[in-house]
């Protein structure tokens, strides 16, 4: 298949589910890690034609949502100081911090600029020769290598007022953390698509070899998704615990050699606080000291108040799969996308916002 249509025909989904429904017999609960897989797992109805045995969890695989308070209140509180622009990818700008959000700490003066890419920020740079230019890293193993990328190009072009706030996270650690907490019992892990194919399969080797559970990477269209929970589904009742790839397309079991080295080059494993985890070790990454001079953390002194999270608002239940949007009592009468309480309904890969958008359950 080569075409984007391909993987939305209706015939082979209809085979595919026949299939799934024909071979599963045991119950199953699956957990996608990745925000791109929830929104698609509600737009295309997914979880509506799968047996009602086979159980669907969101996981924390949205950037935007796993940003903790904290480290969105540091983003302002740079953000105010003088002669500094902060520069950032749209979807960060409506998240709310503990007393504004991006967007509101603009209004009231803030000079925070939307870029499309790390090239944009560099721009800003040079244009700004005497202003400090920071760039808000957020992201997982996709972000960071063009992150890494612009410091490399900063340190080549002797750019000195260009700095990243590194908010990085790389997703292992993440999943072992859920796994170890105990709180959710899972049958199998639909992997992330678009970080698999930096990684590699083989960064979820761990899940199978000391969890047992079984492990497909997923693509985004809806034929991928069927195609990988049907693969999960076989592991299931066969009893096997493998990683398997559903993307091929996309994903090998090395990943990108070079994406990986040019991350490693630049950034080096470091704690992260990640929104209804907490801190998870080795689960960040932070500038190595030979690009120390471009970290924005030591470049600012920065001591934002203490933090206050929003209230009522179960953003970190949902994103260790323990509650679903539904659950929370500010779903749909109080939190929407037009006036969000929370990150999961402020991000287009939100849970709160795939199930607002698509989900049939109201409460
Ligand atoms: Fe938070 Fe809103 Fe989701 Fe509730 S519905 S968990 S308040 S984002």
């Amino acid at each position: 298949m080569k075409y984007v249509t391909e993987f939305r025909n209706s015939e082979t989904a209809q085979a595919l589910i026949a299939r799934i429904k024909q071979t599963s017999h045991k119950p199953a609960r699956f957990m996608e890690f990745c925000g791109g897989h929830t929104v698609a797992i509600f737009r295309y109805g997914i979880r509506q034609v799968l047996p009602a045995h086979i159980g669907m969890l969101s996981g924390p695989g949205c950037p935007v949502c796993v940003t903790a308070t904290p480290d969105i209140d540091k983003t302002i509180a740079i953000a105010r100081m003088p002669d500094v622009i902060v520069t950032t990818f749209g979807d960060m700008l409506k998240v709310p911090g503990s007393r504004a959000s991006l967007q509101k700490a603009r209004a009231t003066g803030a000079d925070i600029r939307t870029v499309y890419s790390t090239l944009d920020a560099l721009k800003i740079a040079m244009e700004n020769p005497g202003r400090s230019i920071v760039f808000l890293g957020i992201g997982f193993e996709t972000t960071a290598p063009g992150v890494a990328a612009s410091v490399l190009q900063a340190e080549e072009q002797k750019i000195g007022n260009y700095f990243i706030l590194s908010q990085h996270k790389v997703c292992p650690p993440a999943i072992r953390a859920i796994l170890d907490s105990g709180e959710v019992k899972l049958s199998g892990l639909i992997c992330p698509g678009h970080v698999s194919a930096i990684t590699g399969s083989e960064a979820w080797e761990f899940i199978a070899r000391d969890y047992g559970i079984p492990c497909v990477v997923s693509g985004f269209e809806p034929l991928d998704i069927l195609q990988c929970v049907s693969m999960l589904i076989d592991q299931v009742e066969m009893g096997k615990a493998k990683v398997e790839i559903a993307y091929r397309r996309g994903v090998t079991r090395e990943g990108n050699w070079h994406a990986v080295e040019l991350m490693d080059k630049v950034f080096e494993p470091a704690p992260a606080n990640w929104r209804g985890i907490g801190v998870i070790p080795a689960s960040g990454l932070r500038l190595r000291d030979k690009y120390r001079r471009f970290d924005a953390e030591a470049r600012f002194d920065i001591k934002p108040e203490q933090s206050i999270e929003p209230k009522g608002c179960l953003c970190g239940e949902v994103l260790r799969g323990v509650k679903t949007p539904p659950e929370c009592a500010l779903f749909r009468r109080v939190c929407t996308p037009e006036s969000p309480v929370g990150p999961c309904m402020v991000s287009s890969e939100g849970s709160c916002s795939a199930y607002y958008l698509y989900g049939e359950e109201t409460n």
